[in-house]
């Protein structure tokens, strides 16, 4: 299977070529022909599956096919949870659309709303966006939805986990009604079955990772250990073990920057990732340790789904408490 017998165009297959991708994975050989054809989707695929790729990529070859966005408006509208995950799908847009003439923004809350609005004003292809930002845009008609052609939930359930429903179905309300619908989620749980149902309609259904699995590059290990010694412990394995880099998950905000601080007391590089941070802080923490100079990054949940960082060594799951 190549990506040219999915029905690509040109500069989409060029764009692929450039990455290095010699065959489309199982989520993108599916999606892909069901996107060009109009379909809509509901796919329970997460992260690593190569999802972005499989809604971008035949996404970019419609719209290029039609006329551009008028100002104001937008055509394609992707929901994403977070900040991050919105940043990350909007730098695949560019990428995948390298050879398109093709227009895209990322809008999300926690930086001035200003430069936003400016670049909306052209009109923009297409858009990615976390729900409440794209609402305050809306209400202050930033903003306008009637030339919306199609709809992607990315990362589905976690909008519902983060408490996003009421926005998501304010969203639709605003949406035209005839439009191409693709919903993807890692799991396809009752309450996404129920959002689905009035979401998108004779579905592709398409699910290429079974309910909650993990990966099978994955090892689980449990280390017991009393409270008061889990930042000492953790000190230890990482200098022991040589890690090279590690993602540590933390219950509370509070926590991340206390063990982060602990590891800088310890001579280990660390930076603390969560939603009190500032947009700038996380975005450098997140650089820092995808660039490497970061070597240990401390998140509470924000983080921990949907970002694509490169060998990571060690996923230390939080240490019960
Ligand atoms: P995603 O699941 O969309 O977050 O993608 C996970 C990673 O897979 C990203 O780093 C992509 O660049 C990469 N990727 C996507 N499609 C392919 C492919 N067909 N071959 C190799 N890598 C890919």
């Amino acid at each position: 299977m190549s990506f040219a017998s999915l029905g690509l165009s040109e500069p989409l297959l060029k764009a692929v070529a450039e990455q290095n991708y010699d065959t489309p994975t199982p989520i993108q050989s599916q999606a892909i022909p069901a996107v060009l054809d109009g379909k809509d989707v509901m796919a329970a695929a997460q992260t690593g599956t190569g999802k972005t790729a499989g809604f971008v990529l035949p996404l970019l070859q419609k719209l290029a096919a039609g006329d551009r966005a008028k100002p104001n408006h937008i055509r394609t509208l992707i929901l994403t949870p977070t900040r991050e995950l919105a940043a990350q799908v909007e730098e695949s847009v560019v990428i995948y659309g390298k050879h398109l003439s093709l227009s895209s923004a990322v809008v999300f809350g926690g930086v001035k709303i200003n430069p936003q609005m400016m670049k909306l004003r052209k009109g923009v292809d297409v858009l990615v966006a976390t729900p409440g930002r794209l609402l305050d845009l809306f209400g202050q008609n930033a903003v306008k939805f009637d030339d919306i052609e199609v709809l992607v939930l990315d990362e589905a359930d976690r909008m519902l986990d983060m408490g996003f429903i009421h926005d998501i179905k304010k969203i639709l309300g605003y949406l035209p009604k005839q439009r191409q619908n693709l919903m993807f989620s890692a799991t396809f749980s009752a309450d996404i079955r129920k959002l689905a149902k009035g979401l998108v309609h004779d579905p592709e259904e398409i699910s290429v990772s079974p309910r909650n699995t993990t990966v099978e590059t994955v090892d689980h290990w449990i280390h017991p250990v009393d409270k008061k010694q889990k930042a000492q412990l953790l000190i230890h394995l990482i200098e022991e073990g040589g890690w090279h880099q590690a993602l540590i998950f933390s219950k509370t905000k509070h926590g991340a920057n206390k063990l982060a601080t602990q590891l800088e007391k310890a001579g280990i590089h660390a930076a603390a990732i969560h939603g009190n941070k500032s947009q700038g802080a996380r975005t450098r923490a997140l650089a820092g340790f995808k660039d490497g100079s970061v070597r240990i990054l401390v998140a509470t949940d924000i983080a921990a789904r949907g970002l694509d960082i490169d060998p990571v060594s060690y996923t230390h799951l939080r240490a019960h408490e």
